[in-house]
């Protein structure tokens, strides 16, 4: 299975290519790929926030012919109507998520940067959306990154891989990945 990481406002190559190396210990071929979308039509000026559903929605619809995974990495601050915020979205069994960056940094939050922390919070975000990609609910295991989050501290406290659980389920589903990946 391969992936395609799409990103959309956003320009962390370094962080991006730190990305790609985890993903290839999961999928077979990590690919970037530029969906031809206007994000701005997704923008609410009431919120001053971008519709999550309303991205994948058009990236799906621009990208309907290609096989494999789908990730919309952003650093747009993300919404969906009944929250104020969202990390990430994905759809169920599907093949599309995206993630936000915005509120991962440090510095959205203190005067601190710190590269690693923004890396760590990424990499759990990206694996917690794309294993509702995988057909995973939410985990109530503190330990496994299917833990829902709704504050960065929450994304901080959860573990970084799948609980056994977890890793079992997505395997009923028919989808191979290792029992743990070393995380570089
Ligand atoms: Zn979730
Ligand atoms: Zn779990």
């Amino acid at each position: 299975m391969d992936l395609n990481i799409a990103p959309l406002g956003f320009s962390n190559d370094h962080l991006l290519r730190r990305l790609i190396l985890t993903l290839s210990h999961i999928f077979r071929e990590v690919k970037v790929f530029y969906p031809l979308i206007n994000v701005e039509n997704s923008y609410s000026i009431t919120r001053r926030q971008y519709h999550s559903t309303h991205i994948l929605e058009s990236v799906i619809k621009s990208s309907a012919n290609t096989q494999g995974y789908h990730l919309i990495l952003t650093e747009l601050d993300l919404f969906v109507p009944v929250l104020t915020y969202i990390f990430g979205e994905a759809q169920l069994k599907g093949r599309y998520s995206i993630v936000s960056l915005r509120r991962l940094h440090e510095e959205f939050y203190s005067e601190d940067s710190n590269d690693e922390i923004l890396f760590e919070r990424t990499r759990k975000e990206v694996l917690h959306e794309l294993g509702h990609n995988f057909g995973l609910h939410h985990c109530i295991d503190w330990d496994c990154v299917m833990h829902s989050s709704n504050n960065v501290e929450e994304v901080d406290i959860k573990g970084e891989y799948y609980c056994r659980f977890c890793v079992n389920e997505i395997r009923v589903n028919n989808i191979a990945i290792p029992e743990f990946i070393q995380f570089p």
